[in-house]
């Protein structure tokens, strides 16, 4: 049972606690009384140090679409290891890997390789500057694009500093230069007028919008086609250029997000799923877009290195990810997830419990509450509004992790292609455990 102060991974969070602030390298793994310590995986399912086998809803926040160890990206790893780790000279495993995403990124005619989405976020807002001679970026209210400076600002704004519903103010935490805060414009989700008004305001220094299309930091929430639209009209009128972060979103399609909506973004920020499980960035253009940028032959404007840009362990991985990620195993796990949807959706009526499910593909929202989550704010005031809500999201997760499920503890999974639909009905059956241990509505 967790949790349990006599257990190993207690232990190694003991143990962690005096050299890793926290007892770990990265806030979004720890929850609270203390995280659970991974010793081994296979396929969907990870075993922790004490032996407990979960089912991983989590993949690596999304990064792991064919769950762990797929037996051809092992094989693969383990011959480049033995042949070349990383090399400061090209190789071909990048034009491989740079020709299986242009071929499905409608976008992206081009790449350049990075080691994290943090970087090709960093380096797809510089790219539009550096294309635009301007120094402001605009972003969505409480979408999460790494942790890039600029890109820090508004991810978690408090309703004390955040300004005018439909004029949000830009708010920074500690670190955070000042003049990023004062160059990153803030806008609402899905308020196209608002939208509208703000880009006009700064139009003269904007260089560019950059939004994550399938919002994951707003629960999976889609920026709609009005919004879209707006957006595409508005940076092309004002001489901007539109920036999709599709480090998650990619999983949205088949051709990532941009295949699936009505509206082409001028610059593509990639990474997770197409490094293979192996750490990535990539950000993605028109050639001639690319050459202006980073061509080492002409006068490329950006200066981009990187010790470990296109190493081979991860172009391999990557280029066998793709490749095993065909149509037909994106349609089968969007079926997974929307299996899983329904399902859920099913049980909340039927459990009379509150909820919402959100997503696409093979990602799944999923919020304790009936309150309509229609951008950053509503989702805040829905928590501030029903003090009990944040307690039925760890108790449902709570009870998930004891009964053989790993999801992330704000309520959301990603899933794998290593999964069937045995495991989403396994999913399933648990989660309606662990909604009847919940309290029922009020009548
Ligand atoms: C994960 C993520 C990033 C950052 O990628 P890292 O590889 O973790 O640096 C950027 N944008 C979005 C939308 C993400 O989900």
């Amino acid at each position: 049972m967790y949790p349990d102060d006599t257990s190993r991974s207690h232990a190694l969070y003991e143990r962690a606690l005096s050299v890793l602030p926290g007892g770990n390298s990265r806030n979004s793994v720890y929850f609270p009384p203390y995280p659970v310590y991974v010793d081994r995986a296979e396929g969907c399912r990870i075993w922790d140090a004490d032996g407990v086998e979960r089912i991983d809803c989590i993949n690596n926040y999304s990064a792991l679409i064919h769950g762990h160890c797929h037996p051809r990206i092992v094989a693969a790893l383990r011959e480049q290891a033995g042949k070349l780790l990383s090399v400061a000279l090209p190789t071909e495993a990048e034009i491989r890997l740079a020709e299986l995403v242009t071929e499905r990124m409608p976008a992206v005619e081009q790449v350049r390789f990075a080691n994290s989405g943090t970087e090709a976020v960093m380096i797809a807002v510089m790219a539009a500057r550096a294309a635009t001679g301007r120094n402001k970026i605009a972003k969505i209210e409480g979408a999460y694009h790494g942790s890039y400076d600029a890109m820090s600002v508004s991810v978690y704004p408090t309703p004390d500093l955040w300004g005018a519903d439909d004029s949000p103010e830009g708010v920074a935490p500690p670190g955070v230069y000042e003049s990023a805060r004062a160059n990153t414009i803030i806008l609402p989700a899905n308020n196209v007028a608002a939208g509208r008004a703000i880009l006009r305001r700064h139009g003269d220094d904007l260089a560019g919008v950059i939004i994550d299309p399938l919002c994951k930091n707003l629960g999976f929430l889609q920026m709609d086609d009005e919004f879209l639209k707006m957006l595409r009209e508005e940076t092309t009128a004002l001489g901007a250029k539109l920036i999709f972060d599709e480090v998650y979103s990619f999983r949205m399609g088949y051709n990532g997000a941009q295949g699936e909506l009505g509206v082409l973004p001028d610059i593509t920020a990639m990474g997770k799923v197409i490094g293979g499980g192996l750490p990535i960035g990539a950000i993605g253009a028109s050639r001639a877009l690319m050459e202006e940028l980073f061509d080492p032959r002409g006068r490329a404007k950006m200066s981009h290195g990187g010790t470990f840009n296109a190493n081979p362990m991860t172009m391999v991985a990557g280029a066998i990810a793709m490749e095993l990620y065909d149509r037909a195993a994106h349609d089968r796990l969007a079926a997974l997830g929307e299996r899983l949807r329904i399902g859920l959706r099913e049980l909340f009526r039927l459990t009379g419990r509150a909820g919402t499910v959100t997503g696409a593909a093979s990602m799944v929202g999923l919020f304790h509450t009936d309150a309509p989550l229609t951008d950053y704010r509503s989702a805040v005031r829905a928590m501030i509004n029903d003090p009990s809500l944040g307690q039925r999201t760890e108790s449902f997760f709570r009870h998930m992790l004891n009964n053989g499920v790993y999801m992330a503890s704000p309520g959301f999974m990603v899933l794998s292609t290593a999964m069937t639909e045995a495991d989403i009905d396994f999913i399933l059956d648990k989660a309606e455990g662990a909604l009847r241990a919940l309290p029922a509505k009020a009548a």
